[in-house]
């Protein structure tokens, strides 16, 4: 059996799960991986896996879960013993998370949190308009509330900003449907083992940060 802490992250897009993310990986040494980043690092090298998943994620659709799951599958097996897990993204839907059970089952693992950061939809749709990401290390940034020190270039490697296709307005409205309708019954599904943590999302990062240290430490 391990003790490696397996910790999930879930929010809509423009929760604020990237900013977060970032500091529960280097505050409890996690290995931080966010499905949407691998998926993105396919697309840009044009792998297989790329070209299948480019068309869902540029219409704002989830990737069909058998390629989800064989790509989380390769992860998991990659996991050492005592390595804690930060998963970002994933499960996007039930079968994604039955799949994550028998996956970490087969380790002698369990989730032990599911942190879901809830955020209403008025809200999402202002704060994605203005977010831009790191082309190199992928941190976020956002125009208003997190600007980067110099326009366009991140603060931690000098890397070019981007905003992403999917970040225009249709396409976040199309995503948080698509979030409302195939991701919220994930939480239902953790709420039912009782490892569901429920996080204010709309409040500043650190009062959001704060919730997630005290569920962090309540858990793991
Ligand atoms: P994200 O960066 O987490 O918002 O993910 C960007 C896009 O990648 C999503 O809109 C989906 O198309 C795809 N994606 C990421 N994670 C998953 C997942 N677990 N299941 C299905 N599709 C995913």
């Amino acid at each position: 059996m391990s003790d490696a802490p397996t910790v999930l992250i879930m929010g809509p897009p423009g929760a604020g799960k990237g900013t977060q993310a970032a500091h529960l990986r280097d505050h409890y040494h996690l290995r931080h991986v966010a499905t949407g980043d691998l998926l993105r690092d396919a697309v840009a090298h044009d792998t297989p896996l790329g070209q299948t998943a480019r068309t869902y994620m540029d219409a704002g659709n989830l990737v069909p879960d058998d390629i989800i799951i064989a790509m989380l599958r390769e992860l998991v097996e990659s996991l050492g013993d005592e390595e804690g897990v930060l998963l970002d993204g994933y499960p996007r839907t039930v079968a994604q998370a039955e799949a994550l059970d028998g996956l970490l089952g087969e380790l002698e693992r369990h989730v032990n949190v599911v942190l879901d950061i809830r955020v209403p939809a008025e809200v999402l749709v202002h704060r994605i308009s203005g977010r831009w990401v790191c082309r190199t290390c992928q941190t976020p940034y956002n125009v208003t509330s997190h600007p980067p020190k110099v326009a366009g270039k991140c603060d931690l490697d000098g890397g070019e900003l981007f905003q992403r296709e999917d970040d225009a307005e249709s396409a976040v409205r199309h995503r948080l449907d698509v979030y409302e309708a195939q991701t919220a019954p994930v939480s239902d599904y953790y709420l039912h083992r009782d490892v569901l943590a429920t996080i204010d999302g709309n409040q500043p990062a650190e009062a959001v940060q704060a919730a997630l240290d005290a569920a962090m430490h309540a858990a793991v």
